[in-house]
């Protein structure tokens, strides 16, 4: 391994991050990095092996002494200086995001913003790692617990937030003393990279944060290196579950967040102008490349036809060209496979006999013809047996289904195999009460189409949305990060009674 001396997103190779510095790797692999609105390569990735990962895992390790041990205030005021610098290069951290991605500059800033909210709450780790106390637990005994880091942790995310979902992770598992190696989608490394070079600039340690690309091997070596802890992964489900086995065969943490088909219920009570607007924006902002969007409609008793109508409508306005162009509402999807991938689904939900309102399949974008466009495509009156609705799409497409009512809207989402978020939208305080405390799902808005909670709450879904047992930042991923000892103390003294060979009743 060798250490170049250009900057890590300006090169035309993007190198991995190893030990507070960019490392070329050893394996002679490498991935293309295209601009979906253009169709071009732009860049290539190089692609870690089994060597790059346990030089990364070297790294970490040698770093995790001295940061595990750092008062936590110190490490927070490492945080305070990364969260300037991001918040200070947020612009360009967005303009890599939209490049690489293809969502729209807006949604990239949004997205970068929301990443930056968990170095935010990660500021606060020292109030956060403060442990319980107990005086006298039993006479003369005291009872406190520690919370202490969990090691040398890895995350590996998807392609369609390249800042957020890395940073769901990495400053809350950092702040409370853990090193980490982060594996971002293959499809768009370069932020990742500029993170690494901000968070180098605010005084981290080498080796605390590093930086891996590549794909299956690369994650393979993650998940086999006995010096790995913790892993943390976004993405499919499939891979979400092949994630979580391989982890718990080799003994180590794990959180796996998986895919999703987010429902909205609409009852005919509610404001269907604002609905249609909410779910708009929850359907096809990012292209629909968001774990969190609305991908499903239930349409219940007479709110159906009208509601088409209007989205309908307001889909067919929506102004589509690339990421960075002015007045563009959505973009082009990432690659050109998952391109004809979702106009795929598209041709199966017509042959399945669903009703196409809208269809996005032909959209051309004039100076981007090369580009992986598809416009908004709408379908009504779709079923539960259709691929449509069973599959995760990802892409702008909008599925209606129709539902009598609330009790049978309720069991079709219940009955999905998914359950990351939902929503329903209803004038009726009593109507949302029963759909929060009965659906089964991980996150919820009552009026709220895309209700991702912020940084100080968890994220997480619940069934095949989510294979482990904690959610992502908040408390439960200061949980996740650290292990809990428990310290029981006693103070002999001449009136301690000796100690017997029972088991003591330490009342
Ligand atoms: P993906 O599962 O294809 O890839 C995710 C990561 O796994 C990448 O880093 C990739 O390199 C790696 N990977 C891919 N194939 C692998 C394999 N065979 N073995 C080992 N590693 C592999 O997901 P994606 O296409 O990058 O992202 C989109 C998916 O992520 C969607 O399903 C979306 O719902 C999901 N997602 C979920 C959440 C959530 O919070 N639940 C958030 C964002 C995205």
């Amino acid at each position: 391994m060798s250490i170049p001396n250009e900057t890590a997103v300006t090169q035309s190779v993007v190198p991995l991050w190893i030990n507070g510095a960019a490392a070329t790797s050893s394996s002679a692999r490498s991935g293309a990095v295209t601009n979906p609105a253009s169709g071009k390569v732009i860049r290539k990735v190089s692609f870690a092996n089994e060597e790059d990962i346990d030089a990364a895992v070297k790294a970490a390790t040698r770093a995790l002494a001295d940061w595990g041990s750092a008062p936590p205030l110190r490490r927070a005021r490492v945080m305070q200086k990364f969260l300037s610098l991001m918040q200070a290069n947020q612009k360009e951290l967005a303009r890599l995001v939209s490049e690489e991605h293809g969502k729209t500059l807006p949604d990239a800033l949004g997205s970068v913003q929301r990443g930056i909210e968990v170095i935010e709450f990660a500021c606060g780790i020292p109030h956060l790692l403060k442990g319980e106390y107990t005086e006298n637990a039993g006479t003369g005994v005291d009872c406190h617990t520690l919370r202490q880091p969990v090691g040398v942790c890895a995350g590996i995310t998807p392609f369609n937030f390249p800042a957020m979902v890395p940073l769901w992770m990495f400053p809350v598992a950092i702040a409370c003393g853990n090193t980490f190696i982060l594996k971002p989608s293959e499809k768009v490394p370069s932020t990742s990279m500029r993170m690494a070079e901000l968070f180098s600039e605010a005084g981290l340690p080498d080796g605390v944060f590093n930086v891996v690309h590549g794909d299956k091997e690369a994650v393979d070596a993650i998940l086999g290196h006995p010096g790995i802890q913790a892993v943390s992964f976004v993405g499919s489900t499939p891979i979400a579950k092949y994630i979580y086995e391989t982890c718990a065969r080799n003994g180590k943490r794990v959180q796996a967040l998986g895919g999703a088909k987010n429902h909205a219920v609409v009852l005919p009570d509610a404001d269907l102008e604002f609905t249609a607007d909410a779910l708009i924006g929850a359907a096809y902002g990012s292209a629909g490349e968001r774990c969190m969007a609305i991908s499903a409609v239930v349409a219940v008793g007479a709110s159906g036809d009208p509601l088409v109508k209007l989205l309908k409508e307001k889909a067919a306005k929506i102004k589509v060209g690339p990421g960075d162009g002015e007045g563009v509402e959505m973009g082009p999807l990432v690659t050109q496979a998952h391109r004809d991938k979702v106009a795929g689904y598209v041709d199966s939900g017509v042959a399945e006999g669903a009703t196409l309102v809208l269809d996005g399949r032909n959209r051309k974008v004039a100076g981007y013809e090369n580009g992986f466009f598809i416009g908004t495509t709408l379908f009504d009156r779709v079923t539960p047996g259709m691929k449509i609705y069973q599959d995760e799409i990802f892409g702008p497409v909008l599925v209606v289904l129709r539902a009598d009512t609330m009790e049978a809207a309720i069991a079709l989402v219940n009955a999905n195999p998914y359950g990351n978020g939902t929503a329903i939208f209803t004038n009726s305080g009593g109507a949302a009460r029963r759909f929060e405390e009965e659906i089964q799902v991980g996150m919820v808005g009552v009026n709220v189409p895309i209700p991702v909670p912020m940084a100080f709450y968890s994220f997480g879904g619940w069934k095949n949305s989510l294979f482990g047992d904690l959610h992502v930042h908040g408390a439960e991923g200061v949980k996740f990060y650290t292990r809990t000892k428990v310290v029981t103390t006693r103070w002999p003294h001449e009136d301690t009674p000796a100690a017997g060979l029972s088991m003591p009743t330490l009342g």
